[in-house]
């Protein structure tokens, strides 16, 4: 029989080769279709008589991605349809529809012929879960295998058996460690756990395979043996007496509660070694039911994996741009950013030219990249030959004819509007006439500084955050003039990197830095109101930021805060910003010398390592100090997220973000908005828009008027709509 997504090849040993490589995609996922050639797969080679065994691989590099999450999120859509008509029923039947792959693989796991799972490349969540149905389990020692049960991270939980045969191979402490984390493991450490049976190189992988199933091996697994023992004795063993009461208080530091899923997994390996195998499938079968119900599984999907797939793919690039092929690029300014963007450039395999003021300058900007090779070589994710190689794509100088020939400029020099405008002046007396200029300015508008620009319709902002090579983000940041070829070579440039893009319209601070700031401002409102800083720090911490906001600040450079304060108000007046704001700030820099991380006083203080940061004990001295007792946690943690996600709205609603995808992806990946909720526009859809501007009426009257809900948000909580609805991103291939 011709399958659609796999090939399946019988050899004379009676070993047949069952190959998975679907047409048209770079990564096999399972899909409705995948499921349904798998089920007729197993029948076949059940019913084939010749068939002895079966080896499973990939014919792509990689093995699988896992399942495809659109599928995941059409499920629930099915079930909110359903529901509206009657909602025990649409229970039912998504716990139907979510045990059909567990059933599946439960299956080829007692079909009573052996099945072997050749992991070729990257395997990851549904497709580790198949291979952990198989009976034998063998991967390659190529660097490019990662395995993985990632599904935490977009808000669900390997629910296709996942939590149940991964504790049953390994002990659960490492088991609860690789699930709640999803993190990656090398095929060494996922042998060294129990969880493969071979590491061979490569080109033995299928011939290893097959050796399995020629030396005997068993069609059982081992939870169907009879007298089968859970690793280290299961549950009710002293060792499980020091893991288990610890686990949910560890879970619970680590997420504060915020993650449904990760609590789950606690529950499923817990409920489930108790009870026959079949009996755990089923307990997790329900948790996944659970799960799926919920806003966060719901939200981290659309944001996490969806948009941020569709972003990276380029959905905000106009149409009828050809694809730039970018053969060559100049940063300008080799300092902090520009030579990061050099060696990210690089390491994406375009040549570079980095400029500075003087060659010294521009090889000092060279040696940040050779310092980062330096630490890729040793920790083994780059060869000395891959290093070499990307340093000599980066070629410095201080001779601006060098960029005669680059397809792409970005700049990265002082933040001085004069500085700029020379280079800009500089920079297009030898620029070509096809090639963009982006600026990557933090805090000049594009459109003032296009104003330099000769070409203003090829100048474009590409705002990169620091630390460059670790942030996923980048802000491309349209001009009033900014022409759809600047745009699309600036996206193709952010596709370059793997970074993802979204695009903003012109405004002081673009979009993440208006809603950073409102973070932090939150913390100074806070701080002058006599709130502990610890808590502050932890309120925010507990609302599920990775970085308090007073550490963020502290990052960031309090005496840049006190710069763009100033800067706010020679532009815009007296009135734009608060004077409690600038007086803490002014304080700190001008009469305390603090000035964050980088003179290692801030609102911490940074002692030599190893010893770790503190909060600077004189905060306590500034302000009159509530007493803990007297400070609701859960309204800081409120203020915290209202006020991003007010500012997100408000960016909507000037038309400075378009896309709600963009607003919550950028939320995330920019800094780190409370991943749980999917962003700051889903938070706000998440608990809906009449909630939420009741809230922000709340919080208004106790802290401020910042805290006022907007007319944008008032018509949308009387008419009942959500981001998503309103400024539906798919409007246009829905109208087509
Ligand atoms: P930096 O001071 O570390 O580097 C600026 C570099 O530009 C220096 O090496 C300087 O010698 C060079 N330079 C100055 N004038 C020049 C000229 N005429 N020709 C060539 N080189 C010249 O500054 P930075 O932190 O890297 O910031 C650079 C730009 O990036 C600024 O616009 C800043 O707002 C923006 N930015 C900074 C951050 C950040 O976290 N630091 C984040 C995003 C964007």
């Amino acid at each position: 029989m011709a399958y659609t997504n796999f090939t399946v090849e019988t050899d004379a040993d009676g070993i047949a080769l069952v190959t998975w490589d679907m047409p048209g995609k770079s990564m096999n996922v399972f899909t409705a279709e995948v499921m349904d050639e798998l089920n007729a797969i197993i029948d076949a080679t059940v019913a084939d008589a010749a068939v002895k065994g079966v080896v499973f691989t990939s014919g792509k590099s990689s093995f699988s991605g896992g399942a495809d999450l659109s599928m995941i999120k059409s499920m629930f859509s099915f079930y909110q349809d359903e529901k509206a008509k009657d909602p025990t029923a649409a229970t039912q039947k998504l716990f139907n529809l979510v045990g059909r792959m567990t059933g599946l693989f439960r299956k080829l796991e007692t079909c009573g012929k052996p099945w072997v799972s050749a992991i070729n490349g990257t395997c990851m969540g549904g497709a580790f879960e198949l291979s952990l149905a198989c009976h034998g389990r063998v991967a390659s020692s190529a660097k490019s295998v990662k395995i993985a049960l990632p599904e935490v991270k977009v808000g669900i939980f390997p629910g296709a058996g996942g939590t149940q045969r991964v504790s049953r191979l390994t002990d659960a402490q490492s088991a609860l460690q690789m699930m709640t984390t999803g993190q990656s493991l090398t095929a060494a450490r996922a042998k060294a756990m129990n969880l493969l049976h071979q590491v061979v190189e490569p080109d033995q992988l299928i011939p290893a395979a097959k050796q399995m199933i020629k030396d005997g091996l068993k069609p059982i697994a081992p939870w169907d043996e009879k007298g089968f023992k859970v690793p280290n004795g299961g549950i009710w063993t002293p060792a499980a007496a020091q893991l288990w009461p610890a686990a949910p208080a560890i879970l619970r530091r680590e997420t504060s509660g915020n993650y449904p899923a990760a609590l789950a997994i606690l529950k499923c390996v817990y409920e489930g070694l108790q009870v026959p195998f079949d009996t755990g499938l089923k307990i997790e079968q329900r948790y996944f039911t659970q799960v799926l119900q919920t806003t966060e599984a719901y939200s981290m999907i659309r944001s996490l994996f969806i948009s941020m797939q569709e972003l990276g793919k380029g959905a905000r690039r106009p149409a009828g741009q050809p694809k730039a092929a970018l053969k060559k690029v100049g940063v300008v300014g080799a300092g902090f950013m520009g030579a990061s963007i050099a060696y990210v450039t690089a390491a994406a395999g375009i040549p570079v030219t980095l400029i500075d003021r003087d060659i010294e300058a521009a090889i000092k900007g060279k040696g940040v990249g050779e310092g980062l090779v330096k630490d890729s070589i040793g920790k083994g994710r780059l060869t000395q030959d891959e290093g070499a190689a990307l340093l000599s794509r980066i070629t410095p100088s201080a001779d601006y004819s060098d960029l005669k020939d680059v397809d792409l400029v970005i700049e990265a020099v002082f933040e001085d509007r004069d500085v700029k405008k020379a280079v800009i002046e500089a920079v297009e007396a030898v620029l070509p006439a096809s090639a963009i200029f982006a600026s990557n300015t933090s805090t000049l508008p594009i459109s003032g500084l296009a104003e330099n620009s000769k070409r203003p319709a090829d100048f474009i902002g590409v705002h990169f955050f620091s630390p460059v090579e670790k942030m996923m983000l980048t802000e491309v940041i349209l001009g009033k003039e900014t022409g759809d070829r600047a745009i699309a070579v600036a996206l193709d440039y952010v596709a370059a990197i793997k970074k993802t893009p979204i695009v903003v319209n012109d405004t002081r601070g673009f979009f993440v830095n208006r809603c950073v700031f409102r973070y932090i401002h939150e913390a100074y409102d806070m701080l002058i109101g006599g709130v502990p800083a610890a808590m502050i720090e932890n309120a925010a911490k507990m609302a599920g930021m990775p970085v308090g906001p007073l550490a963020l600040n502290d990052e960031v450079a309090i005496d840049l805060s006190y710069k763009i304060l100033k800067a706010t108000v020679a532009d815009l007046g007296e009135k734009a910003v608060d004077p409690r704001h600038m007086q803490l700030v002014s304080g700190l820099v001008e009469s305390e010398g603090r000035l964050g991380r980088k003179n290692s006083k801030g609102f911490y203080d940074y002692p030599p390592k190893p010893a770790k940061k503190s909060l600077w004990p004189g905060l306590k001295d500034l302000y009159p100090q509530k007493k803990a007792d007297d400070v609701d946690v859960g309204v800081l943690k409120q203020r915290f997220l209202v006020t991003i996600a007010l500012e997100a709205a408000r960016t909507m609603e000037e038309g400075i973000v378009t896309d709600p995808r963009e607003a919550d992806v950028g939320s995330i990946l920019g800094f780190g908005f409370a991943p749980y909720t999917g962003g700051a526009l889903s938070y706000i859809d998440g608990m809906g828009a009449k909630v939420f501007v009741d809230l922000c009426e709340k919080l208004a009257a106790a802290y401020g008027p910042h805290f006022k809900p907007t007319a944008l948000l008032k018509d949308m909580a009387a008419k009942g709509e959500t981001f998503y609805g309103r400024f539906d991103p798919y409007r246009v291939e829905k109208a087509a």
